[in-house]
């Protein structure tokens, strides 16, 4: 019920009473994907709500994946699963087929296709564009640093010192910048030649096509880096060093999807998950079908499966089992991986299993010490320049950021077991360290990796989004 307020009106000396409706408000911090397709549900969902939308340091909507200017970095989803509407699951490739300066993509294949991410960029402009000149939608482009709640409402404050009141608090601030190395002395982290945050290009305007250059990670960040390297004429040496050396797998040629075997792993223990999957890609080889399309069988049900998974099996899976489900899971288009073996071949780019242990800032470039992975050796490089390409930092007890740490201290969150995010509903409504909801507040995308693993893809946050405007003008009804 929204709530009613009987108003006083002199007319000819009498008093007449008529009820006004009170718009709720909703803030939303965070304004790429996951922000953004909250607030255009919540203003489609009720014509009783105001939005307001808090988004810095990457363009509206687009965020830190699809603002790339690269046509080299390319979707690792297929165009199919891109939709931004689960409902309508053929939005984006219906939009790319009815652009005639996509010809060059008008395949029939286009639903098994991976295209440039920029192009997915355009997509999300085009299909916000309408819904941010709601006239109930206000755009603040600032950094939310700190909430209060008080008396039934939130008051967020941005960095300068902007107050904002609102009734609920949706929370959908994405990937947070990778995890400085750990390393005794980090004092060569200050130096101009290191980069800490991959997702912004100066790095590359500012290296020589001669030069020899670090990428700390070898997934799909450090994939991106070298294809643009390449791309750029860049004939210096790359080295990428992560602690197993583990590259993604590339996607399959052939699309054939594998039945569907949730009943026999939903509920199950992490050994038994695992060795299910692996007996199905034994069956799958048996009939010439793909390892991928086992694993792409059970992706959409990653969560359900997470979510059964016992602590200790959590834990076990996150030291031991990571790094060899991201693989599998986050593949590269074929293309991308050929051309990723082929610089392997030509020796430009070497991928090191192993640590980085030390570094040394000598003059213009490092010397960068590598804990090997198998063999008791320390490896030595001289580098250029160095980016950090780890992923977003998924340690929330390490997040050096200030709204968080205000979160944090007025329990207003508290991090999950794992300390991967926050405590959670499957609604979204955040749970404080006493596991009680906290009212009217909401979160979705990243902040819920310990509560549901798999939420930072498309096919993934696309339903949270929907859930959580649906949740919110569900309680105001
Ligand atoms: C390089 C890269 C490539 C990817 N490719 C794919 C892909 O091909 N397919 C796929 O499905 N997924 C992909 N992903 C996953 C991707 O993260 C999601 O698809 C989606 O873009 C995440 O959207 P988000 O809104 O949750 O987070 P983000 O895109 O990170 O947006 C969060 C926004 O909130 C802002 N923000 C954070 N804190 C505050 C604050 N305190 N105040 C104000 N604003 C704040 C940030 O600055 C940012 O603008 C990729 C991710 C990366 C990093």
């Amino acid at each position: 019920m929204l709530i009613k307020t009987a108003i006083a009106w002199s007319v000819h000396g009498r008093i007449s009473y008529f009820y006004v409706l009170e718009m709720k408000t909703i803030c939303i911090i965070g304004g790429g994907f996951s922000g953004t397709v909250t607030a255009i549900h919540l203003l489609q969902k009720s014509s009783d709500v105001r939005v307001k939308l808090i988004n810095h340091t990457y363009p509206l909507v687009k965020g830190v994946a699809y603002s790339t200017g690269r046509m080299e970095h390319l979707l690792n989803v297929p165009a199919g699963k891109m939709s931004a509407f689960a409902s309508l699951p053929d939005h984006f490739t219906d939009w790319v087929t009815a652009k005639p300066e996509y010809k060059q993509f008008h395949f029939p294949t286009i639903r098994h296709s991976f295209l440039p991410r920029m192009i997915y960029g355009k997509y999300l402009e085009e299909l916000s564009a309408e819904h941010l000149k709601n006239e109930r939608l206000e755009i603040i482009r600032s950094k939310a640093v700190d909430v209060k709640s008080a008396n039934g409402k939130y008051v967020i404050i941005t960095e300068n010192d902007h107050r904002i009141e609102s009734d609920f608090l949706v929370l959908a601030t994405g990937n947070f910048q990778p995890a400085p190395p750990k390393l005794k002395d980090p004092s060569a982290l200050s130096s101009p030649n290191y980069f800490s945050n991959p997702w912004t290009n100066d790095f590359i305007e500012k290296l020589k096509p001669d030069e020899s250059v670090l990428l700390i990670g070898s997934g799909l960040t450090m994939v991106d880096y070298v294809l643009t390297l390449v791309a750029e004429g860049f004939r210096g040496k790359i080295y990428s060093v992560s602690p197993r050396g583990y590259l993604p797998e590339g996607h399959s040629e052939q699309v054939t999807a594998y039945p569907d075997f949730l009943e026999e792993i939903k509920g199950k223990g992490l050994q038994s998950v695992f060795s299910s999957i692996i007996s199905h890609v034994q069956k799958a080889a048996e009939k010439n079908i793909p390892w991928q399309s086992v694993i792409d069988s059970v992706r959409p049900h990653a969560k359900t499966v997470w979510m059964g998974l016992s602590r200790k099996d959590k834990q076990q899976f996150i030291s031991h089992v990571r790094h060899i489900w991201g693989v599998a899971r986050h593949r590269l288009p074929l293309d991308a991986h050929k051309k990723i073996r082929e610089l392997m071949q030509s020796g430009q780019l070497e991928v090191i299993g192993g640590r980085l242990q030390a570094l040394n800032s000598i003059n213009d470039s490092f010397e960068a010490f590598i804990k090997l992975r198998r063999v008791q050796d320390v490896k030595t490089l001289a580098v250029s320049k160095i980016v950090n390409c780890t992923g977003p930092q998924i340690n929330f007890n390490e997040l050096n950021e200030a709204l968080v740490k205000s979160l944090l201290q007025q329990d207003l969150i508290s991090a999950d077991e794992l300390k991967m995010g926050i405590r959670a509903l499957p609604s979204g409504n955040a749970l404080n360290s006493k596991a009680e909801p906290v009212p009217r507040l909401y979160a979705l995308g990243s902040l819920l990796r310990g509560l549901m693993w798999e939420t930072t893809a498309v096919p993934d946050l696309r339903v949270n989004a929907e859930n959580v405007a649906a949740q919110i003008i569900g309680s105001i009804d």
